[in-house]
């Protein structure tokens, strides 16, 4: 594959360890764990980065997160970058058949952090053999990204107090992408996820005299409806956001004449600015109150804000860019990726952190079953391992050069 052909140095020495890094990835894979439950994954990953000879390994941060310190050859410039991989796997279930298929039922690496890790790992070593930079390496092994909010666990226990690096570097494996591949933007690349949830309380009654009861059923088809105006009529075409609601509930289907009491609506919306994020909660607050209202019957909102929006800053995702262009080629690095309305709890850390969040392709050259994250067939495509632990150890090596005497 075109990637191990390249000539840059740091590819001549991770190659070599290329088989043990996908050795490390597949038994990741075979042994996924949900998030804040990665025990076996950060012993594994303390185990590595002991074999690499960082500087410092630090345990137990938001239950199994690991930081890895790694001083440059020289040290006092005071500069320190922080590196960051998420460790968690996915509550469902894998279809593939290859040998390093889960062997836990109802759980799987359906997202790839098995390799974000491997990736660390493999420029740890790197980092810790060659040590050519002039500063400090955080090497950030994240818990919990899949809906538990590691990152910000990991914030909230003194993550950057104890490891103050001035800017933080994250990356994610693309299918859309090809491999050899990365993409970033000096701005927006997910989305903020709230959940909410609508329940609307009427009076139940019998199917056949409606007018004795109030239709709960009624006012939330009424509230999905009017839902739907909110992004077309109230945010600027300029602006992007969604709202989904994707779950009802209300009576019995075994009850053709049953008007229930109450119906509940589930779902989620998607934005990327502040500004769009509030006034979608309050005018949805108002919208689903007031037409229950209009209807005799009476609803309120839940709005739970789960993820902000993953905001790179300008300078950090354009020399992100620039340091991918060194490795791969200016040709084969998207600098103005369009953002995905998914969402990533890198996000906090980006929010008290200058940084940047990249995509790393992974898509493969022949059409296969690999498929997109969090498909049941997903697998993370181990040629691309020399390329993410190089970009990772390239951030470190050009953010902090060592001058040249
Ligand atoms: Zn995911
Ligand atoms: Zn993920």
């Amino acid at each position: 594959m075109r990637l191990l052909d390249l000539h840059h140095g740091i590819f001549r020495h991770i190659v070599p360890f290329h088989a043990e890094l996908t050795a490390l990835r597949r038994d990741l894979h075979a042994h996924p764990e949900l998030g804040f439950e990665e025990v076996r994954t950060s012993a594994r990953v303390v185990e590595a980065l002991k074999l690499a000879r960082v500087d410092e390994i630090h345990t137990g941060i938001a239950k199994t997160g690991v930081v890895a310190v790694i001083r440059g050859r020289r040290h006092d410039s005071g500069r320190a970058i922080g590196l960051r991989c998420d460790m968690d796997a996915l509550p469902m279930r894998e279809e593939n058949d290859f040998a390093w298929r889960s062997t836990k039922p109802g759980l799987m690496h359906g997202c790839g952090h098995d390799g974000h890790t491997t990736m660390l790992v493999g420029a740890a070593r790197y980092l810790a053999e060659t040590r050519r930079f002039d500063g400090t390496a955080y090497l950030i092994f994240q818990p919990g990204e899949e809906g538990f909010g590691g990152a910000k666990a990991m914030i909230d226990e003194g993550l950057f107090e104890r490891f103050p690096a001035q800017a933080v570097y994250a990356m994610h494996n693309w299918p859309h992408l090809p491999a050899g591949h990365v993409g970033v933007a000096p701005g927006p690349m997910m989305a903020a996820a709230d959940r909410i949830e609508i329940t609307v309380t009427g009076k139940g009654g019998h199917g056949a005299h409606p007018h004795l009861a109030v239709d709960p059923v009624l006012v939330a088809a009424h509230i999905i409806t009017a839902a739907q105006s909110l992004v077309s009529r109230n945010v600027s075409p300029f602006d992007q956001a969604v709202v989904s609601i994707c779950a009802m509930q209300g009576g019995d289907v075994g009850a053709m004449s049953v008007i229930p009491r109450q119906v509940k609506l589930v779902g989620t919306v998607r934005s990327f600015r502040s500004q769009v994020q509030d006034m979608i909660e309050e005018r949805l607050g108002r919208l689903v109150e007031s037409v229950a209202m209009g209807l005799g019957a009476s609803a309120t909102l839940d709005y739970q804000r789960i993820y902000p929006a993953t905001v790179n800053s300008p300078r950090e995702a354009q020399f992100a860019a620039d340091v991918a262009a060194s490795l791969v080629g200016e040709d084969h690095v998207v600098r103005h990726l369009p953002p995905s309305m998914g969402a990533e709890d890198f996000a906090f850390m980006l929010q008290v952190k200058p940084g940047a969040y990249l995509r790393i392709g992974q898509g493969r050259e022949v059409a296969d079953s690999s498929g997109f994250l969090h498909s049941s067939r997903y697998d993370f495509n181990d040629e691309i391992l020399p390329l993410g632990a190089a970009l990772f150890a390239a951030l470190v090596e050009q953010a902090m050069p060592l001058s040249p005497h």
